[in-house]
């Protein structure tokens, strides 16, 4: 069965593209962590890290410096920015379609508090 992420990524469900290649697709999350929260997912469906073959690591972590220094060009308030993906229930994934989260950080954002 399709999940939320197949849908996006077949147009079924609309997203925010921020980019997207044969390979991959990244688009706004819907819950904005920060301003830019912007999630990357390999076309092919893969549940998390586990499942991962070699083409699609190589793909996705081509893309993720690429992507990063895209969005930072984006907003000059941009310093930093964490690059995380929870992988199986227990590390907190809710969608069982692989993605990474790339979250913008601000000098004055206060995540750290
Ligand atoms: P996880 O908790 O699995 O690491 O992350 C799933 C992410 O997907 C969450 O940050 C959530 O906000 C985002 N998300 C869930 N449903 C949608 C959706 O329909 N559209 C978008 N753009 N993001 C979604």
């Amino acid at each position: 069965m399709a999940d939320i992420f197949d849908k996006i990524i077949e147009g079924e469900i609309p997203s925010y593209k921020v980019y997207e290649d044969a390979d991959v697709l990244a688009f706004l999350d819907i819950s904005q962590v920060t301003p830019g929260h912007t999630l990357l997912v390999p076309k092919k469906h893969v549940d998390n890290i586990f499942d991962y073959d070699d083409e699609t690591a190589q793909k996705v972590l081509l893309t993720l410096p690429k992507l990063a220094r895209a969005i930072r060009k984006t907003n000059p308030k941009i310093t930093g920015m964490n690059i995380s993906s929870n992988n199986g229930e227990s590390a907190g994934q809710t969608v069982m379609h692989s993605h990474w989260h790339l979250i913008p950080r601000f000098d004055d954002d206060h995540l750290n508090e």
